[in-house]
């Protein structure tokens, strides 16, 4: 059995960004690829930040990306007492110490160490009262944080990604581990959670780093050895600002509504730092399980390119099956009006056969349907713009000359409709083109889209014929 177990730890303080669902792939692909766990916990103790009315759709994202989860979720906000067990035993250890300074007090503290050019950390003036002082303030019922005393030296640990780390303990200063309403705060929950659960290793964003050395140092204090910590580069945005909702950045939500496959939003987000040292890009999920190396995550921060993604999305559409794509497009065209359920699920090998057509050219799924209308319904208007150059005058002979012609193939396939249609060029003496445009406008209203004989094919016959002489009736009228 490996050792391995990862988490994600998303808070639900806003739906889940890329940033976030980019951490989750990677401790999801470590975790697969070692025969390890990968774990879920929702850190919500920030009660004026988080909205638990987020937690639903974060973790229908983390499905949505097909990065499933083993055991419970755990929820931070239920554990309130296990972290309360761990902040006394680091009071009466004497790591940690109480603080009854106000929040005006520590402001007016920092803004006069700032003015004065002076390290703006906390001054540690609560470590010098005395017990019995100590004592009878909590007695007298004086709201007291938790602070935790960092000796002095220096805090170091090793980095999958970075290497080996130092940082001066000045610069940690006594952080708050327990709010004067007993809550901890987020690094010492952290460190207890990540502990209690046997987490062995932290793959997370690099904007972490500072709390690492502070959770680094509670891990040392209890004398518990750390899990092993890798900080993945930002993702940035291309202008090099830091994604953000804020600057109208999407979440992985809106992309998903926005018709990106998962799995083509997994395999961009797999490249944006971590590399599979090979010139090959398209990948599935199950490859990524097998190539994922954290050795392979790189330093530098990545930029998250919109056109780069839709790339990858046309790529993974055209891999998908045509029965996977038809089941993806029919709630599309059921929702835009174009079909109903009903008569999708009884003609299911004809959504087949239109999807297959539309399948290479698709950059979004949801293109479909603007593209695919004709197929189901049949009050569709001629392209004005295509209508002046392919529906001349002539055009309503030959679509009825035409339709007779297709009328009559016994067998209506790709290869005996061509062949009906260069025998009448021929017989005409025109250019095969004087048929294929005002044919293609015929039977779908737009002059482009996938290959016509294709397309007549999967219409059917019928329908082709039908078309077609309701065309030419059009153009005759016209004049
Ligand atoms: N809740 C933190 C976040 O959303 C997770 C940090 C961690 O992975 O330890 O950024």
């Amino acid at each position: 059995m490996s050792s391995v177990k990862v988490r994600i730890a998303p808070s639900p303080t806003g739906y889940l960004h890329v940033g976030t669902a980019r951490a989750a792939l990677f401790n999801y692909l470590f975790a697969r690829h070692n025969g390890g766990k990968f774990v879920v916990r929702i850190e919500d103790t920030d009660t004026r930040r988080s909205k638990p009315e987020l937690i639903e759709p974060i973790l229908d994202a983390l499905r949505w990306l097909k990065l499933d989860w083993d055991e419970e979720i755990v929820y931070q906000s239920r554990r309130s007492e296990l972290y309360g067990r761990y902040v006394d035993e680091f009071v009466k250890t004497g790591r940690a110490y109480y603080c009854f300074c106000t929040p005006e007090e520590l402001v007016a503290e920092r803004e006069q160490a700032r003015a004065e050019k002076r390290n703006p950390a906390y001054s540690r003036k609560c470590l010098s009262l005395s017990e019995d002082e100590v004592q009878a303030r909590l007695k007298a019922g004086e709201k007291a944080a938790i602070r935790v005393r960092i000796p002095e030296g220096e805090t170091s640990y090793d980095d999958i990604v970075s290497g080996h780390l130092t940082k001066q303990n000045t610069e940690l200063e006594d952080f708050i581990v327990a709010r004067s309403d007993g809550s901890a705060t987020y690094n010492f929950a952290v460190v207890v959670d990540d502990h209690e659960m046997g987490i062995s290793h932290v793959l997370r964003g690099n904007d972490h780093i500072t709390n690492t050395f502070k959770q680094v140092h509670i891990y040392n204090a209890f004398g518990w050895t750390p899990p092993v910590f890798g900080h993945v580069p930002l993702i940035l945005r291309p202008d090099k600002r830091k994604v953000s909702k804020r600057l109208g950045d999407k979440d992985v939500g809106e992309y998903r509504n926005e018709g990106i496959l998962p799995g083509a939003m997994v395999n961009y987000l797999s490249l944006l730092g971590w590399s599979p040292k090979s010139d090959r890009e398209i990948y599935t999920l199950e490859e990524l399980v097998g190539l994922f190396d954290e050795t392979h995550i790189n330093a530098s921060n990545a930029i998250f390119d919109e056109e780069k993604l839709l790339a990858f999305n046309k790529t993974h559409i055209q891999m998908m099956t045509d029965h996977d794509l038809a089941v993806l497009a029919a709630p599309l065209l059921v929702e835009a009006g174009l079909t109903t359920k009903y008569w999708l699920e009884t003609r299911w090998e004809y959504l087949r056969a239109v999807v297959s057509l539309f399948k290479d050219r698709l950059t979004r799924v949801s293109e479909i349907v603007e593209r695919s209308g004709y197929f189901f319904a049949f009050d569709y208007t001629y392209d004005e713009k295509a209508e002046t150059k392919s529906f001349p005058p002539e055009a309503a002979d030959l679509l009825t000359d035409l339709a007779g012609r297709f009328a009559a193939l016994t067998s209506f396939t790709v290869e005996s409709a061509e062949q009906a249609l260069t025998a009448l060029a021929e017989e005409r003496e025109i250019k095969k083109a004087k048929l294929i445009h005002p044919a293609r406008l015929a039977v779908s209203g737009m002059p482009v889209g996938p290959g016509l004989y294709e397309m007549l094919v999967t219409l059917s016959q019928p329908v082709v014929v039908e078309r077609m002489k309701k065309a030419a009736a059009y153009i005759r009228n016209k004049q």
